[in-house]
């Protein structure tokens, strides 16, 4: 829908990805207290993000949108309920976890859920190339070259591959955005996660990078998006959910009905202050 090219891609991402047990991502009574709050930040948060699909998840300042991704890329501990991809519990809530600093969730499946944030946060003492490729060598021990081949294609793909060699400083920060999203993208991450990624770029750098973003999604790559640029939101998103005090106040699996018609008078409100 996105593009008469998207949807070449994206029918051929289906074809050539889903089967049954291949069905996506589920949340299911999340909830997330920090401790020496007096109530949790997210509460029972249920829904489900099928394979190769677009999440847009938009909310007033303060309404958790940042803690519900960190939970679910497993860099907070989560008190209850679960959160699955394909049908596999990857992180299960337990009561009393409330300081404990990450989730206990391995390795393994941690780099199922990839995530980019809004600081660009590049190793500053490694190259483009290293920041990309210190993750899969270090930590997956696969075979050089083939990671610096890869590398190599994934800045080709956001039009970097004229700076493999340059330090982070030497890039601008829609650069460096693009940077991070291959050095997630290297670790085949069946969900990417990203939050406000283009929140501290000047305006003339945005573009680029939402670009990319829109590729990814016209590709099938499944992504959960914390997002305050509107239009963007409704020209990528398949499925959009409403926060509020971590709360689902309103969920759509009609973006474009969300962002013309939403149902509820607090997301009516909330679109009108982006008019
Ligand atoms: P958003 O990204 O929607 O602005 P956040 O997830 O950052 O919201 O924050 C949700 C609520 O949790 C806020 O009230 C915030 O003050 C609180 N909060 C965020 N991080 C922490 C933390 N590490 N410890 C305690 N409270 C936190
Ligand atoms: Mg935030």
């Amino acid at each position: 829908q996105r593009s008469t090219a998207a949807v070449a891609a994206s029918d051929k991402a289906t074809a050539t990805s889903c089967t049954v047990e291949c069905s996506g991502f589920e949340i299911a009574h999340l909830t997330k207290r920090y401790a020496n709050a007096d109530r949790p930040v997210l509460n029972d948060i249920s829904f489900t993000l099928p394979h190769g699909k677009v999440l847009v998840v938009v909310g007033p300042s303060g309404s958790g949108k940042s803690t519900l991704l960190r939970t679910v890329a497993g860099l907070e501990p989560i008190q209850g309920g679960t959160i699955s991809i394909n049908g596999q519990v990857i992180e299960t809530g337990r009561p009393g976890t409330e300081k404990a600093g990450r989730s206990k969730r391995s390795t393994a499946l941690r780099t199922r859920i990839g995530m980019v944030f809004q600081s660009y946060d590049l190793f500053p003492n490694r190259t483009v190339l290293g920041n990309i490729t210190m993750s899969p060598i270090l930590v997956q021990k696969r075979d050089r070259a083939e990671v610096e081949q890869e590398a190599l294609a994934l800045l080709e793909r956001v039009g970097l591959a004229d700076r493999r060699d340059a330090w982070p400083h030497e890039l601008s920060g829609g650069q460096r955005q693009r940077v991070a999203i291959c050095r997630a993208l290297i670790l085949h991450p069946e969900v990417l996660l990203f939050d406000e990624v283009t929140a501290a770029l000047d305006p003339e750098m945005v573009r680029e990078v939402l670009d990319v973003m829109i590729e990814l999604a016209d590709q099938g790559q499944t992504m959960m998006i914390v997002t305050h640029e509107m239009q963007f939101a409704r020209a990528i998103a398949d499925k959009v959910i409403l926060l509020e005090d971590g709360g689902i106040v309103e969920e759509s699996d009609d973006a474009e009905r969300f962002f013309t018609h939403p149902e509820t008078e607090r997301a009516q409100r909330f679109l009108h202050t982006f008019e």
